[in-house]
């Protein structure tokens, strides 16, 4: 068994039913995603579109692709086509271009709205109070071609765990204030290698795994 099976098969152990498991595999070569890929993972996350478009070309089509990372309005046309999940919308803007792109393929594509969480000025992502005002605006009824289903959320890095708790918790209490009024609310995307098991306990039912699985990225 390689490395890359046996890491996904400890993973798996420690995530429960109802969980998704996205496998993080920017700046991993195919054959690394291959690994995964026969050891049965189907969902794979990436952060550069470009990146992902590559792969995507050169990997079977059975693959669920989830564009992770902060997406640039004049980028969505290539990943229009096959993306299955964008979990960083921050704009109003980005999802009428989204929108906008999905109709030419004739497609609804799922997004999710990024919560900032974090102390960190670098992070993306909308207040509580931001989200709330965008899901009720008038101008999103009639984006007909994409559909949010949640909220996606990056903890400060730290090894605080307290700190990252408050921070999950903070998200998870707005979804759970916006779930019995959207139908389609159902996914709560938050936690990584480091903090994925805080994450689930604070009620995540989807995680972003990559360095525990594919081990440390190289960025040279
Ligand atoms: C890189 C990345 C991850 C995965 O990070 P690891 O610490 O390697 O698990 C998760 N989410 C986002 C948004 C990322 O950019």
């Amino acid at each position: 068994m390689n490395a890359i099976e046996k890491n996904l098969q400890n993973i798996k152990t420690t995530i429960p039913e109802g969980v998704t498991l996205v496998a993080v595999s920017k700046t991993k070569p195919i054959d690394e995603l291959l690994k995964a890929y026969n050891a049965g993972q189907r969902v794979f996350g990436e952060n550069k579109i470009q990146e992902m478009a590559e792969k995507w070309e050169h990997m079977p089509k059975d693959i669920e692709w989830h564009m992770i990372g902060h997406v640039q309005t004049n980028k969505v046309k290539y990943m229009a086509p096959f993306v299955s999940l964008i979990h960083a919308v921050d704009s109003i803007k980005l999802l009428k271009e989204i929108n906008k792109q999905a109709k030419k393929h004739d497609r609804v594509i799922n997004c999710l709205l990024q919560i900032k969480i974090a102390k960190e000025e670098s992070k993306f992502g909308l207040s509580a109070t931001d989200a709330t005002n965008l899901l009720s605006s008038e101008e999103l009824k009639d984006f007909s071609n994409i559909n949010i289903q949640g909220l996606m959320g990056m903890a400060t890095f730290t090894d605080n765990q307290e700190q990252i708790r408050n921070e999950f918790n903070i998200i998870k209490k707005l979804f759970d204030q916006l779930k019995p009024k959207y139908a389609e609310f159902k996914i709560l995307s938050i936690g990584m290698s480091g903090d994925y098991e805080t994450a689930i306990h604070s009620g995540s039912t989807m995680v972003r795994i990559g360095s525990s699985i594919f081990g440390a990225r190289n960025y040279n």
